[in-house]
């Protein structure tokens, strides 16, 4: 007995690493076919060069999910500079992880060499801020290891498209029968190695519709503060990926299930907290998933400036409380909110331009006499601000027959149009005008109320 087992610990038995579950094409039906060609063309190519090639990650959870993947991930025993040598078309990129972008027409297929699972230590690659969390991450290690360093278990399956086969070593398969989204290893160290997992997790959740299974769920709450040692642009991205995914509405919902929202978006909460700012936050989310849904772009310019809109509301009465002509008043209230989200997460320029320029616009679609009308139809971003005064009247903060006054507006004819137009002076008109400086005659200084009060009465 015992020299049976001494025989067994010599000849390595007792140390292999844990084995892959493989799973067979008749157990889970994903064909070669349905993966993008250019993941096949990655994959093959390497493995005609005797490199070890998989799809991984999302793409095979998606798959298995019935759903179609958004973009494919392969990885490989092949350093970065064997796969950049093998396709012309490639790139390497990444400082935390150096991985290599394959090009094939407008697809990319990203290529990443297997990771190691060492101890963070700095003279083996792997470097750590003081709360654990990993700087930059190139040991190489084999296909266990790797698959032992993803995040959840459903987004550690390998799919081989030669022998269509599904290699799975934490068990994702059951996992996902289970509709359970369970971390590998243990999950406050797996948190706060990478902050940005707890992220992940709530958006996972709601776009596979998986549970969080308890164990990765309970700690979220308490380590969410390490999101702030994130770098911005890390979070936003991922924020980005949250709010484009076809489930945003969902996805926000887990956020502040999770306690998680504070770190990406601080004034969320008291923006929901009034009826009217929940409901136009929950349309722009619906009309933002419906239109990811149906293929179409959407503008984050746009969702952000929903998700932040009462608050400008907001800050925009207590500026003019204090005394500040409406138009400027407005225009402080967007600096005052776009500072405070940048206190946690600054917005990116390109998207606080659009976000602005929707705001600015919006007493402008109060004003239905006059000039004023048309030159707003001639605004390049008028389209924009349109659907932004719909959601307006949709959360009820804006009559709906203002909207509905615009959407006839831009339809008429010439001769239709000036029949609209509404007659008179537009109440408050002349006591503007005696309030506006003399001499100012930029935007700033064409003052007009906020919509919050005269939304129903024009
Ligand atoms: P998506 O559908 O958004 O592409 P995904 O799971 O594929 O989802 P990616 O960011 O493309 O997300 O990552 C690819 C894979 O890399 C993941 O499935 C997971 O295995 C691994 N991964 C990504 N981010 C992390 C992370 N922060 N920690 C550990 N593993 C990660
Ligand atoms: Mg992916």
């Amino acid at each position: 007995m015992i020299t049976r087992f001494l025989g067994r610990v010599f000849s390595g038995q007792l140390f292999k690493p844990p084995q892959p579950k493989i799973i067979p094409f008749g157990r889970h039906g994903i064909a070669r076919d349905s993966i993008s060609a250019c993941a096949l063309r990655v994959t093959q190519t390497l493995q005609h060069h005797e490199f070890s090639a998989f799809v991984v990650g999302g793409a095979v959870r998606d798959l298995l999910l019935g759903g179609r993947p958004k973009d494919y991930d392969v990885a490989t025993d092949a350093t970065p500079e064997e796969v950049r040598a093998l396709f012309r078309r490639s790139r390497v990129i990444g400082r935390r992880f150096r991985i290599v972008h394959v090009m094939c027409g407008p697809e990319i297929v990203e290529v990443s060499t297997f990771r190691g699972a060492n101890p963070a230590d700095e003279s083996d690659g792997r470097v750590a801020d003081e709360h654990g969390r990993i700087l930059r991450d190139n040991v190489f290690g084999t296909q266990e290891q790797d698959a032992t360093r993803r995040d959840f278990s459903i987004n550690a399956l390998f799919y081989d498209p030669a022998t269509q086969e599904i290699w799975d070593y934490h068990d994702g398969v059951a996992d996902l029968r289970r509709r359970r989204l369970r971390m590998i290893g243990e999950p406050e160290a797996r948190y706060r190695e990478d902050p940005v997992r707890m992220l992940r997790a709530a958006r996972l959740a709601a776009s596979t519709g998986l549970e969080i299974d308890p164990r990765a769920r309970k700690p979220i709450r308490r380590l969410a503060p390490l999101l702030a040692n994130v770098p911005a642009a890390r979070l936003m991205d991922e924020l980005l990926k949250l709010l484009l995914s076809g489930h945003a509405a969902d996805g926000i919902a887990h956020l502040r299930r999770e306690g998680l929202q504070h770190g990406v978006l601080p004034l969320l909460d008291r923006v929901m907290s009034e009826r009217a700012g929940e409901r136009l936050v929950a349309a722009a989310l619906k009309a933002t998933d419906q239109r990811v849904l149906a293929g179409k772009p959407v503008s984050p310019g746009f969702l952000f400036a929903s998700l932040l809109w009462r608050e400008v509301l907001a800050a925009w009465k207590r500026f003019e409380e204090k005394g500040e002509p409406a138009v400027p008043a407005l225009y402080s209230a967007m600096d005052h909110v776009l500072k405070r989200q940048a206190e946690k997460l600054p917005i990116h320029n390109r998207f606080t331009a659009d976000m602005k320029e929707i705001w600015a616009m919006q007493p402008r679609f109060l004003h239905r006499s006059g000039k004023r009308p048309y030159r707003l139809l001639q605004h390049p971003r008028f389209r924009a601000g349109y659907d932004f005064l719909l959601l307006r009247c949709e959360s009820g903060e804006v009559e709906s027959a203002i909207g509905e006054w615009w959407e006839r507006f831009q339809n008429a004819g010439e001769a239709a149009r000036s029949q609209m137009l509404v007659q008179g002076a537009e109440p408050g008109r002349r006591r503007r005008r005696r309030r506006r400086p003399r001499g100012r005659n930029d935007e700033r200084g064409k003052s007009e109320k906020p919509a919050s009060t005269r939304g129903t009465n024009s």
